[in-house]
């Protein structure tokens, strides 16, 4: 599905598999040359989905001139590959997301160490094999790609009679940028802030250094600093009032850090059961790709706790326990 929201500029819909159903690419159109921001996934009929829409507006994927990825997550970038395949287009993201992109397709150094790490964290032997699994499902529609160049912090990219910025907004993911059209004081947000639902947040497990949720705030921060007019995200409407928004998703990981803290006692548990018990009766119902989701999430507000000295973290026999100060 197309749209176009301003004079030569449209939203591509395109469909993925995850709870969210949906995920927008934004094309930047100048003559017969078209800018994409953010590529969707590849998975079976979203290239000729991306076609027709091009097509329908006069125009089509040979057009691409210049992609522009926000961030590595497969959603947003995983038809990179194809597209560099099929057409001339340039492809530009931080290098840091280019790192974390090439990480997803090499399982044989992945997998080993994504076993360890959620072992560590408490699933079952069995869960673990589950988690890897849905790893695997992941990484067989990884088309791989090269970029072109890597995106700098605050630099200036034009195309046509547009200009805009990279802002650097790591946290939903290590990498993550978004471009800002000061001009028309558009950003193009990526999945720095949605308009329903709080990013998610996820540890980086070969980098037990960068620090998701206070990297995600702090980014926040920068984006709150900027003249935005209207947000245009990578999944949901369009919205305006970024100021209101960024409060409540600050409120957001604020009461569910404290909920986590409070669930904590002098009894070691596991991220796992931590994530289980702060949810309450849904988590019986989780499937892999939920819980895998949770303890992510979980460990990334421990981590954050831990980091602030209100909790303990200790190694036991190969799992870590976490207990209140
Ligand atoms: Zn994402």
């Amino acid at each position: 599905m197309i749209t176009e929201i301003q004079t030569d500029f449209y939203r591509i819909t395109l469909p993925m598999p995850y709870r969210l159903r949906h995920v927008h690419v934004y094309a930047l159109v100048q003559g017969s040359d078209v800018a994409l921001f953010d590529t969707g996934m590849n998975m079976p009929g979203s290239y000729e989905l991306l076609e027709a829409d091009l097509k329908s507006i006069g125009l089509g994927t040979k057009s691409i001139r210049d992609i522009y990825i926000t961030h590595s997550h497969t959603d947003h970038c995983s038809m990179a590959g194809l597209l560099q395949k099929r057409t001339t287009a340039k492809i530009h993201l931080s290098s840091i997301a280019d790192n974390v992109y090439q990480y997803f397709h090499k399982a044989d150094e992945l997998i080993p160490v994504a076993r360890l790490f959620y072992a560590r964290h408490g699933m079952s032997p069995g869960e673990v094999d589950a988690m890897v699994e849905e790893i695997d499902d992941i990484s067989s529609i990884i088309a791989t790609f090269n970029a072109d160049d890597y995106l700098e912090q605050n630099e200036i990219r034009e195309f046509g009679n547009y200009k805009f910025e990279v802002i650097f907004t790591p946290g939903h993911a290590a990498g993550h940028v978004c471009f800002f059209f000061r001009e028309e004081g558009m950003l193009m947000a990526g999945d720095h802030i949605l308009p329903y639902i709080a990013p998610s947040l996820s540890p980086n497990i070969f980098d037990d250094i960068y620090q998701p949720l206070k990297s995600y705030l702090e980014s926040l921060d920068v984006v709150e600093q900027l003249q935005i007019t209207t947000i245009y995200p990578g999944h949901g409407n369009s919205f305006t009032g970024i100021s209101e928004r960024v409060a409540e998703i600050r409120t957001h990981h604020e009461l569910r850090k404290q909920v986590i803290l409070q669930s904590l006692n002098a009894q070691p548990k596991t991220t796992y059961s931590i994530s289980a018990e702060v949810s309450g009766a849904g988590a019986s119902r989780w499937d892999d790709w939920e819980k895998f989701m949770a303890l992510n999430e979980t460990y990334v507000y421990l981590q954050e706790l831990e980091r602030e000295g209100a909790i303990i973290e200790e190694l036991n026999d190969k799992i870590l326990g976490y207990t209140s100060i």
